[in-house]
């Protein structure tokens, strides 16, 4: 190869590459796509510094998600003024950790195909999640 072919292909592939770093990401996130939880304390509270983003992220509604967490914990808490959830009591990060990884599971997770952008929605007392990457509805137990 020249000098000349060499740049050439080194240009093609590098358009190749700009052209797929720039087409909308497929929708199938992954397990390590997904943010881990921030936990603080304050004073006796428990703090979960992220938990907006989270939300955000996996496309829960906080409150949903925040009645998950108190339900599990059997803990009263709120959601502050910027839909962080706030935890009456110390509880072990752990223990949040593992209830975290627990609704991914349940919650969030398409059993079929594995990917983590799905969405849950509520029909009277039935809720269901459905995949944005694989279009599979499944039923999930009620929050
Ligand atoms: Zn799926």
């Amino acid at each position: 190869m020249s000098d000349k072919e060499i740049i050439m292909l080194y240009n093609y592939e590098w358009m190749l590459e700009r052209l797929y770093s720039m087409l909308p990401p497929r929708l199938s996130s992954r397990a390590y796509d997904i943010p881990s939880i921030e936990i603080d304390y304050i004073g006796e509270h428990t703090y979960v510094r992220n938990f907006a983003q989270i939300c955000e992220r996996l496309r829960r509604d906080p409150r949903i998600t925040m009645r998950y967490f108190l339900k599990e914990l059997g803990k009263p808490g709120a959601l502050d003024d910027r839909n962080n959830l706030i935890i009456y009591g110390a509880i072990k990060a752990q223990t949040i950790r593992e209830l975290y990884n627990r609704f991914l599971e349940t919650y969030v997770k398409c059993p079929t195909c594995g990917s983590y952008d799905t969405e849950l929605h509520r029909e009277g007392k039935v809720y269901y999640i459905r995949c944005l990457a694989c279009g599979a509805v499944s039923y999930v137990k009620p929050i």
